[in-house]
């Protein structure tokens, strides 16, 4: 099957970069290996950048149509009472965040792509380049049930670990740190907060007493009746 465009996994980054060649008059086929809706780790917060980008798609971003909107970001930390710090009104940038589930933002995403006019495949799960001899360029993928997907440009959006990248010789970097998280839903009645909350602080112990780790926590209100936990780790030294 032939497009002008592949776009490998339908996470944020693939479906904005499909959606954005689609609205330029391109035929872009989206390769996804899951079924929408499909879950993951994240803390679900979207700063005004992110908003920002949703809008250049296109996205209607009203809480009419139903985004959990989020004012400042509330710190706490050091030895002082935390404090809101309310997302800067600046002429480029909207001066609200938001709040959304991967589950539902990455579903919309996906299917605004297809409402561009973009092929969205999902159950496409992209085991090998198809390389031409001659240059020794991509032209297109191999799923692994045996499909085949042609174009003169393949975009990898297949996440962190992508193994597109990988198979096209590209390693990560081993210089580079590591992170580490974990995330947990509660329902809880912060979940209409209108604020992200930021630990920036992580204790192995009692607070100014045992070892500070190299990370943060935070709790991020999704407006549904639970509250997106976690704790992330990064040593960066
Ligand atoms: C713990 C944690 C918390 C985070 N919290 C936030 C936050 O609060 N706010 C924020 O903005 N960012 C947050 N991030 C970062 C955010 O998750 C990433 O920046 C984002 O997911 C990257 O989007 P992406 O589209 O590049 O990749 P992904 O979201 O990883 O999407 C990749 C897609 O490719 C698909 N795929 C993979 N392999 C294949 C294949 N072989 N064939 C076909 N499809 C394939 C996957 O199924 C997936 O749908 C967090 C990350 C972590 C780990």
């Amino acid at each position: 099957m032939e497009s002008d465009a592949i776009v490998v996994g339908a996470g944020p980054g693939g479906s904005a970069t499909a959606a954005h060649l689609a609205r330029r008059g391109l035929h872009v086929t989206l390769l996804e290996k899951a079924t929408f809706p499909r879950d993951k780790i994240c803390g679900d917060g979207l700063t005004p950048r992110a908003v920002k980008q949703l809008i250049r798609l296109g996205v209607d971003v009203s809480e009419g149509a139903g985004w959990k909107h989020t004012r400042a970001l509330r710190i706490h930390g050091g030895r002082i009472a935390p404090f809101e710090m309310p997302w800067p009104q600046l002429a480029d940038f909207p001066d609200f965040g938001m709040v959304c589930r991967r589950s539902v933002l990455d579903q919309r995403l996906a299917e605004h792509a297809a409402a561009q006019g973009v092929r969205l495949v999902t159950g496409a799960n992209v085991s090998a380049p198809v390389i031409d001899e001659r240059t020794d360029r991509i032209i297109g993928v191999r799923t692994g049930d045996g499909r085949v997907f042609s174009a003169p440009v393949v975009v990898a959006c297949d996440g962190v670990s992508s193994r597109l990248a990988t198979r096209m010789g590209i390693h990560r970097r081993e210089d580079r740190p590591m992170g580490v998280a974990v995330r947990a839903y509660f329902r809880s009645p912060l979940s209409d907060d209108d604020c992200l909350s930021s630990w920036l602080e992580l204790w192995d112990g009692r607070p100014h007493e045992s070892a500070l780790l190299p990370g943060y926590g935070w709790a991020f209100p999704e407006g549904d009746g639970t509250v997106n936990v976690g704790l992330g780790m990064l040593d960066s030294s």
